[in-house]
């Protein structure tokens, strides 16, 4: 897809999200949030669920942990508008509460089409629902900064900025990852002719 179809595909996407009914958190969002930042972007980065000030401003990580994640993006010679950044849940659960599965289920489908549109060479999942959703059942202690292939992607689990932010030893092992990417990318570019090393067949969404 050209850029100029992605960003037209992306809008009547971010439309159709705007008027979503399909659980009962929207009744109480203040706004969506979509997510915002390049359509063609080669990183996707994928958070949880948007908190008070995402729902009052309509933009994914714009609070404490979205100023961590702008200072990794930084970390690497990113800028948002390098990436793309998005959530699993695109309505914030009241009080913050952690998205419920029949949540998730009613956001699937914008992921899904996301990612469709984007096509990013890599995704980074940020936290243990973003982390949940390409890889069931996994423990992001375990798998964190390793890259493997879901379906058509290559995604790379990572702790939340947040967490880091509120756990001091998390903020290294955070900070670590990021440093990853880069390689990674490369390697992600390159790998179009070769099979990425660690491969995990498993059917996206
Ligand atoms: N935490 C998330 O997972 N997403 C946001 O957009 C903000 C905080």
């Amino acid at each position: 897809m050209i850029a100029a179809d992605r960003k037209s595909t992306m809008a009547s996407l971010n439309a159709e999200i705007a008027e979503c009914a399909g659980c009962e958190l929207s009744t109480t969002r203040t706004r969506t949030v979509p997510g915002e930042g390049s359509f063609d972007a080669q990183i996707a980065f994928i958070g949880e669920a948007p908190g008070y000030y995402e729902d009052q401003q309509g933009r994914p990580f714009v609070g404490p942990a979205g100023q961590f994640l702008d200072q990794l993006l930084g970390s690497i010679g990113l800028r948002r508008p390098d990436v793309f950044i998005g959530n699993v849940i695109k309505c914030r659960p009241p009080q913050n509460q952690d998205p419920l599965p029949h949540q998730i289920r009613a956001c699937e489908e914008w992921l899904k089409r996301q990612l469709e549109i984007i096509d990013p060479k890599l995704v980074v999942t940020l936290g243990r629902y973003s982390m949940a959703k390409f890889f069931p059942g996994q423990s992001i202690s375990r798998i964190h900064g390793q890259v493997r292939r879901v379906g058509d992607l290559l995604v790379v689990p990572m702790y939340h900025p947040a967490a880091a932010l509120h756990q001091g030893s998390l903020r290294k092992t955070i900070e670590d990852d990021f440093k990853k990417l880069p390689p990674l990318l490369k390697s992600a570019l390159e790998e179009k002719k070769e099979p990425a090393a660690e491969t995990q067949q498993m059917k996206l969404f």
